[in-house]
């Protein structure tokens, strides 16, 4: 194995997949619903196949998905996307991160990430050469600290790596917490690259404000989202940046060596998602809102009170009131002891103390799922 990947462990989410496959216990760890998206969209891509859609994709993405990307944009955030040149498609939002990085970082910069990280997005800082400077989500409220963005940010930072609403601790960032991202980016001259794929899954009536919409800072940001969160469709990797033309070129040129083009079947079918489906996220927030309740209110019953999150498919408990030091551990004793599968995210954090007892588990599962995963817990010793 290359020098650049040999320090990366395999990704957890495929290993307590894999843990999950080998011990028959129930999966709520990786982040994947269980039921499908909308058949009309399903229907969607049986026509585009039929239609002859085989053939590779424009690299910047087919005409009809980068207009509903814009028009998406437009609807919700009130931002005015010009379809040919602010916006390109990519092979799920992972790509999307892996493209801005290589297109925007070179060895040695600074990138600020909050941690903990979603898993990718420091395999591919590494795989880039960038020095990783991390401000910590701590629990139990999980939320950046002014003093430690302030220390983080400087003009020998390249860009800030966001993710709202953030993946694993489902906090979602105020406009305050923006506003100051947005301040330290602007005084520093600074590019935000900011992974949205949660925007619609968000709780209570919560808003997710994207940083692109702040004074100052679309010309500096690329947003990066798909279609995987807000339709349920995790298996097809269509995801898109947005932002200015220059930002846009350099993810383009990154993502030309990477997957060339983005599956040319599954775009007009997402088009037609964000064009005929517009409120189907929204529903899906509602529901998946009941559905954090009640893994909340389970766990809590099991005596792992959890940080109900805002927005997200995931929440967070600190597993040392259970007795355990240790969050993979317990994880990995877990499928024997409950029959349930959950994600340690220590290994999201480089401040390994913070991360240690830290479990994530999944909502994005049917209530009869939940309510049988919680049951478990409680039963098991
Ligand atoms: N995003 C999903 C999660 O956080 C999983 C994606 C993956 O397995 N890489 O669970």
């Amino acid at each position: 194995l290359a020098a650049r990947l040999a320090h990366i462990p395999p990704t957890v989410f495929s290993e307590m997949s894999a843990l999950a496959v080998r011990t028959g216990a129930l999966n709520l760890g990786q982040g994947f619903p269980d039921v499908d998206g909308p058949a009309s969209v399903v229907a969607a891509v049986k026509e585009a196949l039929e239609a002859g859609a085989n053939q590779y994709a424009p690299g910047i993405g087919v005409p009809a998905l980068r207009a509903a990307i814009a028009r998406h944009q437009q609807r919700h955030y009130g931002l005015e996307i010009d379809p040919d040149r602010e916006v390109v498609v990519t092979t799920g939002c992972t790509e999307a991160v892996a493209a801005a990085l290589l297109g925007l970082v070179d060895p040695g910069d600074e990138v600020v990430v909050l941690e903990p990280y979603y898993d990718s997005y420091v395999a591919m800082l590494d795989m880039c050469g960038a020095r990783r400077r991390p401000v910590t989500l701590r629990a139990p409220d999980f939320r950046p600290d002014p003093d430690e963005l302030r220390a983080a940010i400087t003009d020998r930072t390249k860009l800030v790596l966001l993710n709202t609403p953030h993946n694993p601790t489902g906090t979602v960032l105020t406009r305050e917490e923006l506003q100051l991202v947005a301040d330290l980016a602007i005084e520093h001259d600074v590019l935000v690259v900011t992974d949205e794929v949660y925007e619609h899954l968000v709780f209570d009536d919560r808003a997710h404000v994207p940083i692109a919409t702040l004074p100052g800072m679309w010309e500096r940001t690329l947003t990066l989202s798909s279609a995987g969160k807000s339709y349920s469709f995790t298996g097809w990797k269509v995801g898109w940046a947005t932002g200015p033309a220059p930002l846009v070129r350099a993810v383009l040129a990154a993502k030309q060596w990477l997957t060339f083009t983005s599956g040319s079947p599954l775009q007009p079918a997402v088009a037609h998602a964000l064009d005929h489906e517009p409120d189907w996220p929204t529903e899906l927030a509602r529901d998946l809102q009941a559905r954090r309740d009640l893994l909340c209110d389970g766990l809590a019953a099991a005596g792992l009170e959890p940080r109900v999150p805002e927005g997200t498919y995931f929440a967070t408990t600190d597993v040392s009131h259970l007795g355990w030091a240790d969050g993979r551990e317990l994880c990995l004793a877990l499928p024997e002891r409950a029959g349930v599968v959950a994600i340690p995210t220590q290994g999201f954090y480089d401040d390994a103390e913070a991360g240690r007892q830290l479990v994530r588990w999944a909502f994005c599962k049917q209530p009869d799922v939940i309510a049988e995963g919680v049951r478990r817990l409680a039963a098991a010793d």
